[in-house]
């Protein structure tokens, strides 16, 4: 399976947990700061997701949408 997720830059608060959570390695910390002066997470392209959830199941911020193809 595959997949994608989309991560709320407004929402997120770089807790880290979803990097933690995710198996592949998916995520990987921001360095760009938001409006609330926290660096959002991002995702490396180079692994891919699978659509497990795991990272939105953790998030206590609600931050990540996952997408299965
Ligand atoms: S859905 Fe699973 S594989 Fe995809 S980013 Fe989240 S934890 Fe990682
Ligand atoms: S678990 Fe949620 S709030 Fe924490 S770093 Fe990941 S997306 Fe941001």
């Amino acid at each position: 399976m595959k997949g994608f997720i989309k991560i709320n830059k407004v929402l997120c608060k770089e807790c880290h947990l979803c990097i933690v959570a995710c198996p592949k390695g998916h995520i990987i910390a921001g360095r760009e700061y938001n409006a609330q002066g926290y660096r959002p997470v991002c995702t490396r392209e180079d692994r891919e997701c699978n659509g497990c959830a795991l990272c939105a199941t953790m998030c206590p911020d609600i931050a990540i949408e996952v997408y299965r193809e």
